[in-house]
């Protein structure tokens, strides 16, 4: 238990606020929810011991408005702001205000973020340590002809990113300098629009490499401590969809070595509570720094799963300044923890984002299944956020059994009413490549057919096709009617009642049948 908290607001949303939440409940600290209007039935307003309205469902509006929150925070009398992920996460203005108005910000120091958040900036002090980084520019640049001088000094192809930015958005990879001109005006615009400022810098584009950070947890006074890798080479668009830890090409050798840098990475900016280091891996297998995150992570939960430690209550202890109770000895990765990320995105039309009612949820379970989401039946998921619906996470002794253990969570998992991307990830699961080990960063283009195509061969998956059964079985036991046990026998028998039903159309293209009235 913690004295020194015994309040905390959550300046944030969906399922890492009940993430938060539960954290709290643990250490006995009493919880603040804050909400949108669109957001007044959701579940972390009814977890928290008090909830306050902050504003329209606009994130500028309401989860990024720095002054309602602090005002709020004060209100309620709290000694601590949980920021999640996301929204003013890594808002050093936001850490700034909370260190002025006497709260604890549950995160890095405003130093520290406001370093982070130049990425520019924090490329060039890693180089200065020695860790390496991509080769590319040191600085911002101006214009698109500083970039072409830029990309033909350190050859094509080049990636141009935003040096404010985060999440994938902004980052343009540049071919030729034909493509140039263009992609520096998109990148210049988004920058603009998604980070309310223009800043791109040239890296080196590395062809296809592995994304591989990671986890740090600091004390800043000098302790750090990394709790191992995680792999998140399965991305869309710059974004990760599935992350795995232990990674399957590191090594003990190799988590050593890279694990040290991640310290020292950490100890360059003396840097505060949980972070992560990132680096992409190129074919030969060297690191290369990235980026550093100053908060906790998205994918945190499969680091719980082979540490077994609570990453959150960690953070809650390092900002309460009871340090690290924990040396690198301690950390002992144990068996294999992938998580799936479930957007409401519809996989087979673009990955079009798909808000609406949930009007069916059933979440899975059983041996090594956790589920971090703020779903439940009758949930309205909003069009203001992000598409992240839930994470599902599955652990094993070793990666097979997590993978099988997925492979069943996926298929036991309803969501009705919105289109997911579950189907794309069970997909994933089945993939050979996947199986193999074989990731890198163009894993989606390499192995998926496009969705067109997905759709026109009209392909039964043969697992759902047993499940389809199963419940055409059920609905003629209902029917009082003798039931059919197979797929085949369900064709053979050529039962009448299998209709296309929206409910469970999002789960895979065609083929996917069950009777209307189950
Ligand atoms: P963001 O902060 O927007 O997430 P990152 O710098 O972390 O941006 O990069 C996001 C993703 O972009 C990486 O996971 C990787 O897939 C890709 N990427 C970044 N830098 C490079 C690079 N130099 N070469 C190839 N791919 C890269």
């Amino acid at each position: 238990m913690l004295e020194v908290f015994d309040k905390v607001l959550i300046a944030n949303r969906g399922e890492i606020a009940l993430r938060v939440i539960r954290a709290c409940r643990e250490l006995s600290i009493r919880t603040v929810a804050i909400y949108s209007e669109v957001d007044d039935k959701s579940l972390h307003v009814r977890f928290a011991d008090e909830s306050y309205w902050i504003g329209a469902p606009p994130p500028a509006e309401s989860y990024l408005n720095i002054g309602k929150i602090i005002e709020t925070a004060s209100k309620a009398g709290v000694d601590a702001i949980h920021p999640g992920y996301g929204f003013l996460a890594e808002n050093a203005d936001f850490a700034e205000a909370c260190e002025k108005n006497g709260i604890v910000f549950v995160g890095s120091r405003s130093t520290t973020l406001r370093l982070g958040g130049n990425k520019v900036e924090c490329r060039n002090r890693m180089k200065q340590e020695g860790i390496p980084v991509v080769s590319g520019g040191e600085s911002i640049i101006d214009d698109e002809h500083e970039a072409l001088a830029l990309a033909e000094e350190i050859g094509w192809p080049v990636l141009l990113k935003s040096a404010f930015g985060g999440g994938g958005r902004g980052i343009r990879t540049v071919r030729s300098r034909e493509e140039l001109k263009e992609a520096f005006s998109a990148a210049h615009r988004e920058a603009l629009s998604a980070f309310g400022k223009f800043g791109v810098y040239v890296e080196k584009y590395i062809e296809n490499p592995r994304h591989i950070e990671f986890q740090i947890v600091s004390d800043g006074k000098g302790k750090v401590v990394h709790l191992a890798e995680r792999e998140c080479s399965i991305q869309r668009r710059f974004q990760k969809l599935v992350e795995m830890s232990p990674s399957p090409v590191v090594d003990a050798s190799i988590r050593e070595r890279v694990g040290a840098l991640a310290v020292k990475a950490a100890k360059a900016v003396s840097y505060l509570n949980a972070g992560t280091v990132e680096f992409i891996v190129d074919k030969g297998m060297n690191f290369y720094f990235i980026e550093m995150n100053s908060r906790l992570q998205v994918e945190h939960p499969i680091t719980e799963m082979v540490t077994g430690l609570d990453l959150v209550k960690q953070q809650f202890q390092i900002a309460a300044g009871e340090g690290l109770n924990l040396s690198q000895e301690d950390v002992r990765l144990r068996g294999c923890a992938i998580e799936c990320r479930i957007n409401a995105e519809d996989p087979l039309n673009s990955f079009l984002p798909s808000a609406g009612l949930v009007s069916r949820y059933h979440p899975p379970s059983g041996p090594g299944v956790r589920v971090d989401s703020a779903l439940y039946s009758g949930y309205e998921v909003p069009v203001h956020y992000d598409s992240l619906i839930a994470k599902l996470i599955a652990y094993g002794g070793d990666f097979e059994e997590a993978r099988l253990r997925m492979k069943n969570a996926l298929r036991e998992y309803v969501i009705d009413g919105v289109a997911t991307t579950i189907p794309l990830h069970q997909f994933i699961m089945e993939d050979t490549d996947f199986r193999r080990g074989d990731l890198s960063t163009d894993f989606l283009q390499r192995r998926l057919p496009n969705p067109e195509k997905l759709k026109a061969k009209q392909r039964v998956n043969s697992e759902i096709e047993e499940t389809a059964a199963a419940i055409a079985a059920l609905y003629l036991v209902n029917k009082g009617r003798k039931p059919v046990r197979t797929a085949a026998e369900v064709r053979s028998r050529n039962v009448n009642g299998w209709r296309s039903s929206h409910a469970y159309s999002n789960r895979w293209p065609e083929g996917w049948r069950h009777a209307e009235d189950f």
